[in-house]
């Protein structure tokens, strides 16, 4: 997987090879040890032949790269995007590896992706495309080898016809082969607000260590879909939090009095968008520079970066999304004294209620909804602590500490299992 792009800075596989590499180079990892730990073992591509509503058929390409089943099956989610890449698909499924890791669940690291842009399918074209997305990779997909779940662009929907089409193909229902299901089928309660969720308490919990109130903090978000809405319900339902700012695709709002998040949460269903939303005013200025306490880019990768790091105005950057920020602007906040949660931890949540549902599909055996959150608390709470204690040791940030974590826990299975080498 070459680099791709005239601007490394922006490459995802190149800054989590970096972000590994600091942990790893502190750990004292040997490099053979390291190069297994690092390279993903395994990469697809498809080339996905779909019949289009006119009577065409188009090629699209899609990926599926496992980056590590050491200590469980490959899991990771399937985004639909123009812009997916391989590279982009490995660093995601890296992420994954360590993320389980760090919140402590059997699962290894995976990623899937299909280059489109959905919004230019019909639904039936975006079903054909899915399904046969899912029968490609029928032979890498399943419950105890690979299990994916929504990311960017898929959600219940798709994950539905993923379930209905490995189902065919194994000739009995099978459940536990993906996450983030419909309840009806399978899925778990609290799943959908699980990644928006475990972001609220890591943010409570970083506020509680600097001893900064959450009550009345400002917080801007940008992002306003399954992560960004919910994380941004939840820090002013339950948290008290002021959400100032809020910002997607369609463009940002703003009111420094703060949003009534419930009626843009019912603008953005209806409207698609934050957009024209009535009690704020537009936002003409980058959201990432808003002035606030708490940042939650909760969007896409590379959103802060060298040239805007240091114009962030937060005092904690809560990443909802997967690699918002570059490695340089890791460094360009630390030096600011901001405070980042890192991605492989703060959107931690998701991956953890997936196991949850995993768990309760093999179980057959149904939690209720506060009996998840309890559960996904105490782990998000457990991470949060582990993280902290070896940051503090350390005296390095919270993401070279939690990668740390992490690839010492995968680093362990290797050491039992043995290297089959
Ligand atoms: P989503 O599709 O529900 O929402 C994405 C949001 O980002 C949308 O509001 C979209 O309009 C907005 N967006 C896209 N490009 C933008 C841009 N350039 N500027 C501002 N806003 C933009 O996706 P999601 O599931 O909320 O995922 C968001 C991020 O969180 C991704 O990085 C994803 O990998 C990560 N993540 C998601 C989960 C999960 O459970 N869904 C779990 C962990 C991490």
């Amino acid at each position: 997987m070459a680099a791709v792009g005239a601007n490394s800075q922006l490459n995802p596989l190149e800054n989590a090879e970096r972000q590994f590499e600091e942990a790893a180079a502190r750990l004292g990892l040997n490099a053979g040890v390291k190069e297994v730990l690092k390279r993903p073992r395994r990469a697809t591509i498809q080339h996905l032949p779909v019949l289009m509503d006119d009577g065409t058929i188009k090629v699209f390409v899609g990926y599926r790269v496992q980056h590590s089943i050491a200590r469980g099956p490959a899991k990771g989610g399937i985004r639909f995007h123009q812009d997916v890449t391989l590279d982009e698909v490995a660093a995601l499924a890296s992420w994954m590896t360590w993320k389980c890791a760090v919140a402590d669940i059997p699962f290894g690291g995976g990623k899937g992706g299909v280059i489109v842009d959905p919004r230019k399918l019909s639904a039936g074209e975006l079903e054909r495309l899915t399904r046969r997305y899912a029968a490609d990779l029928s032979d890498v997909f399943g419950p105890d080898s690979d299990v994916p779940a929504p990311d960017v662009n898929t959600g219940e929907r798709e994950m539905a016809w993923i379930v209905d089409t490995y189902s065919m193909h194994s000739r009995r229902t099978e459940l536990g082969v993906v996450t983030g299901k419909p309840l009806e089928i399978g899925g778990s309660a609290g799943r959908r607000e699980a990644t928006g969720r475990g972001v609220m308490i890591c943010v409570e919990q970083m506020c509680r260590h600097l001893g900064m109130p959450l009550e009345g903090a400002r917080v801007a978000v940008q992002g306003f879909g399954n992560v960004g809405g919910v994380a941004a319900d939840l820090l002013a339902r339950e948290c008290g939090a002021k959400i100032v700012a809020a910002s997607d695709v369609s463009g940002a709002v703003h009111n420094p009095d703060g949003l009534d998040v419930p009626a843009l949460l019912r603008h953005v269903a209806e409207r698609k968008g934050v957009a024209g939303f009535a009690g704020a005013k537009p936002l003409t200025t980058a959201i990432i520079e808003y002035d606030c306490d708490i940042l939650v880019p909760a969007a896409l990768e590379n959103q802060i970066t060298a040239e805007n790091a240091a114009s962030v105005k937060a005092k904690i950057v809560g990443e909802g999304a997967n690699g918002p920020t570059t490695p340089d602007a890791d460094k360009i906040l630390q030096d600011k004294g901001v405070w980042v949660i890192p991605d492989i931890l703060c959107n931690a949540g998701g991956v953890t209620v997936s196991y949850f549902e995993w768990v309760q599909n093999r179980m057959g055996f149904y939690w209720p909804e506060h009996e998840v959150n309890s559960r996904l608390r105490e782990k998000m709470e457990q991470a949060f602590g582990d993280v902290v204690k070896v940051a503090v040791a350390e005296k390095c940030s919270l993401r070279v500490a939690a990668y740390m974590v992490a690839i010492r826990r995968v680093l362990r299975v290797h050491e039992l299992r043995g290297m089959y080498a």
